[in-house]
């Protein structure tokens, strides 16, 4: 196997890797700072675990109860973590999701409002009020068509199918990264001031999961050889998912609307098993609960045989054929479930990863030259998240990382462009590329 002799080059000051929320929230924070960032992706763009998001995100904005305010959220949010989340960033982000609402909703996300004008906020897990922000149906796709518009008005200078494999480092300092073009394998080299990851989780590494196929946890990798530290890695949020029928294997079929719309849990046994785990609160106990409940019963052989147990609607139906369930309602009928007469059997999946690049509150790694926002990014959230906290943190820590990668790129000098490695990378992948059988291109 060899790679064609022209690379595709490019300079800038910032390189976003990464096309869903946080890359997109990354490059207003380059153009609020005055620069001009270059935004790359592997799959289209917009893409990401961000196209798929479904009931929304939460800050304490005070509609639906005018005594919520940013510090209870931080409070909750600090409970439902375990004590483990990053106090300074999560106050941060509890702060500072109310100011990006109003800017996203004036981009034209579409959040709906009660009759006073004021946003109507649904519960979530572990809120002690209603913060939910809802665009009344899936919110991936008026969340991505608006941040997308926004980037063209603003002619942020884009490439999708774009896959990159390493960083580049002129002595200590991260000055670009290299990877392929999808469509034709020719190799691409940006070299950068700053470099932001914003490359989501890595859901893929696990079989049964709801988000997309490419998002494998490229970035935790290619940060980690490049010397960043990981955080919690450990703490993954889990979220139950279809478990049968198989060819649904896996769709999300938001579980926090279900349970939020008075869903109940049976085990095999038709034991309603959540009155064991947290007799007060049952089914709407924080998510991680109830996700190692559900583990727990299938694990002591009281899961069905498709290794999942059921969660039933029949009793809410109305209210779960609404709104942002109603789809899943729709996709289980067209697979001979009907959710007004039985339930449907889940498992828990990884959703969303909590851990990953340690950041500051600019996005700032701990390697120069090097940052990160969204889902990339980790330790915000502790062991475990609270409903709807990771598109906020997304949204916050996304602008904060081109903030933080814009004012610095000014003061670094301009990279060579014919270091970093990148020619010796590119050797290296053609050899074992070889080694493991690869074809001539
Ligand atoms: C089904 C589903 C529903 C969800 N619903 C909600 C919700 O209602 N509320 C909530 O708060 N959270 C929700 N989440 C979680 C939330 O959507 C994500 O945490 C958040 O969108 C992550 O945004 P991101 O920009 O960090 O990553 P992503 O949106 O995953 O974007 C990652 C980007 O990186 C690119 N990329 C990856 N690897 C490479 C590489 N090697 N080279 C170049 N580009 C690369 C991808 O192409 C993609 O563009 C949901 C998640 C899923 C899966």
């Amino acid at each position: 196997m060899s790679f064609p002799e022209d690379a595709r080059r490019t300079e800038t000051d910032v390189l976003i890797i990464g096309g869903g929320v946080a890359g997109m929230m990354a490059a207003v924070g380059c153009r609020r700072s005055g620069v001009s960032p270059v935004l790359m992706t592997k799959a289209s763009f917009p893409s990401g675990s961000s196209s798929m998001a479904r009931g929304g995100y939460s800050a304490a904005m005070g509609h639906s109860n005018p005594a919520d305010k940013p510090e209870f959220l931080f409070e909750d949010s600090v409970q439902a973590s375990y004590d483990l989340c990053n106090r300074r960033l999560m106050r941060l982000m509890s702060h500072e999701a109310i100011e990006r609402t109003h800017e996203l909703d004036a981009w034209g996300l579409g959040l709906v409002r009660m009759e006073n004008g004021l946003y109507h906020q649904k519960p979530s897990a572990s809120h002690r009020y209603d913060r939910l922000l809802h665009c009344g149906k899936l919110m991936g796709k008026p969340l991505m068509q608006s941040l997308h518009k926004k980037m063209k008005a603003w002619e942020i200078a884009s490439a999708a199918h774009v896959m990159f494999v390493d960083l580049m480092k002129e002595g200590d300092r991260v000055v670009g990264a290299w990877g392929f073009a999808y469509r034709d394998g020719a190799p691409v080299v940006v070299h950068a001031r700053s470099t932001i990851i914003a490359t989501g989780g890595a859901p893929q590494l696990h079989e049964v999961n709801d988000s997309p196929p490419y998002i494998s946890g490229d970035g935790y990798a290619i940060a980690l050889r490049a010397g960043a530290d990981l955080i919690d890695m450990e703490f993954i949020d889990y979220q139950l998912m279809v478990a049968a029928p198989e060819r649904i294997r896996g769709y999300p079929p938001h579980s926090s609307g279900f349970i939020n719309a008075g869903a109940y849990l049976y085990n095999k046994d038709m034991e309603r098993f959540m009155r064991r785990y947290d007799p007060e609160r049952c089914e709407r106990s924080t998510r991680a609960m109830v996700n190692r409940a559900v583990g727990t019963e299938i694990y002591e052989g009281r899961g069905t045989e498709n290794h999942g147990v059921y969660l039933d609607t029949c009793h809410v139906f109305d209210v779960v054929n609404d709104g942002a369930t109603a789809d899943i309602v729709r996709v289980l009928k067209n697979c001979g479930v009907d959710l007004s007469k039985e339930p449907f059997e889940v498992a828990s999946g990884p959703h969303t990863y909590l851990g990953g690049i340690r950041i500051d509150e600019w996005g700032r790694t701990t390697v120069e030259g090097l940052y990160s926002g969204g889902e990339a990014s980790g330790g915000v959230h502790g062991a475990n998240r609270t409903g709807g906290a990771a598109l906020a943190d997304s949204y916050v820590f996304g602008l904060r990382s081109g903030m933080g990668a814009a004012c610095e790129a000014k003061g670094r000098e301009r990279p060579d462009p014919e270091g970093g490695g990148w020619r010796e990378g590119l050797e290296r992948l053609e050899e074992r590329a070889n080694r493991a059988g690869g074809t001539h291109a």
